[in-house]
């Protein structure tokens, strides 16, 4: 942000008891044979300037928590807060306008990229489609190819002809087209090769820095989003169970589920790797069809105790400074300090 800019105050993005179940529909008469909890009252904030990471296995609901904030999904309840608007209220063409300065960035850029476009249509289309946002449409989607370290040639090529980061760097482009506020980046390294995606991630940071973007960025893995986030909020089977800034999170987690994901990401360090306490969880995730009573995380948890079947644990903070939603939480080092 540069000086003398006038700074908008409250977060960004504010997000309060979200909801989002999906029926399933099943018998002769397409009848509602049970439904799925995919998000079961979700609340964060995403300040100005910050990035959140959303974090949790495969099926917890983070796509939906994505897609719920960006009415992709419309959400069964909760609220959706955006620069001081009321997202959930708006109308369709409302939201249409809204989206300019939300955007979102998709695992799989070849998929959201047409095929058949050269990129320079492609990452020109969102200023074609909102107009009066640049009188100089070509100008635009050349400083937008500079933005994300392509050359102003590769606008005259199409997505096959790029490897898997240079089409996520397209994918960037056209995001940034409309100059948005917030990105939802929805495991934009996912699909890409271990090799690539430090690129990826380190251009989001550059671009974060330049443009004072806000970005919610949900990945299944905590390492991914460790360098990246200013807080990290994991979530469990349609619920967040920690949230804390990046610095507390990695070092001192303190639900036991946050301790199990970190202590299953190799330390680059073979003195720290030895040192790395593994936390296995045992049995598989519950379906969200039918979750477990109380804690949901309760019939996978090293730590669990009668109370935690009866009782749900709020997300509060319990003496370690920051939210969590845990009856037992302790401190945990997940490696052990090998310098003291
Ligand atoms: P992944 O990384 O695998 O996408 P996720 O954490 O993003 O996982 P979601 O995709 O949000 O999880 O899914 C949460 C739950 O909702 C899962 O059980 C999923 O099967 C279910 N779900 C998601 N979309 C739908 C849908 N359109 N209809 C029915 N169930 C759905």
């Amino acid at each position: 942000m540069s000086a003398g800019t006038s700074v908008p105050s409250g977060p960004i993005l504010i997000v309060e008891d979200l909801v989002k179940r999906f029926p399933i529909k099943g018998g002769f008469f397409g009848r509602t044979v049970a439904t799925v909890d995919a998000v079961s009252g979700v609340s964060f904030t995403v300040e100005r300037g910050e990035t959140l990471g959303l974090v949790g296995e495969s099926g917890c609901g983070k796509s939906t928590t994505a897609r719920a904030i960006l009415r992709l999904h419309e959400p069964d309840s909760g609220t959706v807060i955006f620069d001081g608007i009321d997202v959930i209220a708006q109308s369709k063409a409302e939201m249409r306008a809204l989206r300019r300065e939300m955007q979102v960035v998709f695992q799989d850029p070849y998929a959201s990229l047409n095929p058949r476009w050269q990129v320079n249509r492609i990452i020109g289309e969102p200023l074609v489609v909102q107009p009066g946002s640049t009188n100089d449409i070509p100008g635009r989607v050349a400083e937008l190819l500079g933005l994300v370290g392509l050359n102003a040639e590769h606008g005259n090529r199409y997505p096959h002809e790029f490897s898997g980061g240079q089409r996520q760097r397209i994918g960037i482009a056209r995001a940034l087209a409309l100059d948005p506020k917030l990105i939802v980046l929805d495991e934009p390294v996912s699909a890409l090769d271990v090799s690539v995606q430090a690129g990826v991630i380190n251009l989001l940071d550059d671009l974060q820095d330049r443009l004072g973007l806000s970005y919610l960025f949900v990945a299944h893995d905590l390492s991914v989003v460790r360098h990246i986030s200013d807080r990290v909020a994991v979530m469990y089977l349609g619920k967040i169970v920690e949230i804390a800034d990046s610095e507390t999170l990695y070092a001192r987690p303190t639900h036991p589920y946050t301790q199990a994901l970190l202590s299953a990401i190799p330390e680059p360090d073979p003195v720290r790797e030895r040192a790395r306490r593994r936390v296995v969880l045992t049995g598989d995730v519950p379906s969200p069809v039918n979750p477990p009573s109380g804690c949901r995380f309760r019939t996978r948890c090293p730590i669990a105790q009668p109370k935690c079947a009866e009782e749900e644990p709020a997300l509060i903070d319990r003496g370690f400074g920051h939210p969590v939603a845990c009856h037992f939480p302790s401190v945990a080092v997940v490696v052990a300090d090998t310098q003291s």
